[in-house]
């Protein structure tokens, strides 16, 4: 299985007038499987996922199965990522959009068309090949950036509060195949949201995050549990 390291992680914003303390110390373990982070808004949960992308400067360490990657270039780290905004190539095809990983990767034509079905399929977008993304509704939009991410088998994928533009249907089918598709790849999953029902639905195992810091991490039924003030407050603002 493999891992995820992520050790005394210090972040800060700084301009002309402030410094915001972004993350303040964050260490965490991610495994296989789903690993959610919560906390309330600018509690550091972008900061975090910018942060193992190697996007921001930082100091403390990011270990991917005990290699440091503290001087790996973004590109080079080859994490997938999925944020809130669809970031397709609006010129391209539903199929080149979602087969640009594996092209920029040198993969054969054969391969990428093999993948490209089968990811499609699975993410029931396998009508919509052909089109462009604007002649997409915008759960298409969406799931179409998920199958791009997850078609080269990320070792790690990262997510932005992926479906929270998308209607409650879609979000809750979004979250059975994403879970799916990462299991069977083995993947690490880091899965960002803000919504305490969706962590309790999706996650494996949920880190609590405040001002910058991990203040909880457990499996969904012991942070349901947890007797923390903020918990309490997640619990009363999603009705769970
Ligand atoms: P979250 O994702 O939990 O909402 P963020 O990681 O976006 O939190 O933000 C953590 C803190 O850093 C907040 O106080 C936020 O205002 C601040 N912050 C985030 N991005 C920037 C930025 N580019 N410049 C200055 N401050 C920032």
């Amino acid at each position: 299985m493999s891992t995820l390291v992520v050790k005394d992680l210090f972040v800060d914003y700084v301009s002309k007038k402030s410094v915001t303390h972004a993350l303040q110390g964050f260490s965490a373990v991610f495994s296989s499987g789903i690993n959610v982070i919560i906390g309330p808004s600018g509690s550091g949960k972008s900061t975090l996922l910018q942060t193992i992308l190697g996007l921001l400067n930082y100091e403390g360490t990011v270990e991917f199965d005990h290699k440091n990657l503290d001087r790996t270039a973004p590109k080079d780290r080859n994490f997938a990522f999925v944020s809130q905004e669809y970031q397709l190539y609006p010129m391209y095809t539903v199929f080149d959009n979602i087969a640009f990983p594996l092209k920029i990767m040198g993969a054969s034509k054969e391969e990428i068309k093999s993948r490209v079905y089968a990811i499609a399929e699975r993410t029931e977008l396998s009508v919509c090949l052909g089109r462009k993304p604007r002649q997409l509704s915008g759960g298409q939009q969406q799931r179409v950036a998920i199958a791009r991410a997850l078609v080269r088998n990320p070792v790690v994928c990262l997510f932005d509060e992926p479906f929270s533009n998308c209607d409650l249907k879609t979000r809750e089918k979004a979250r059975g195949w994403t879970k799916n598709i990462l299991q069977e790849q083995g993947c690490i999953g880091i899965y960002v949201t803000h919504d305490f029902k969706e962590a309790l639905l999706l996650a494996d195992r949920i880190f609590v995050v405040n001002d910058g810091k991990k203040i909880l991490e457990g499996t969904p039924t012991e942070v349901y549990d947890s007797p923390l003030p903020l918990i309490r407050e997640m619990k009363e603002a999603s009705a769970v």
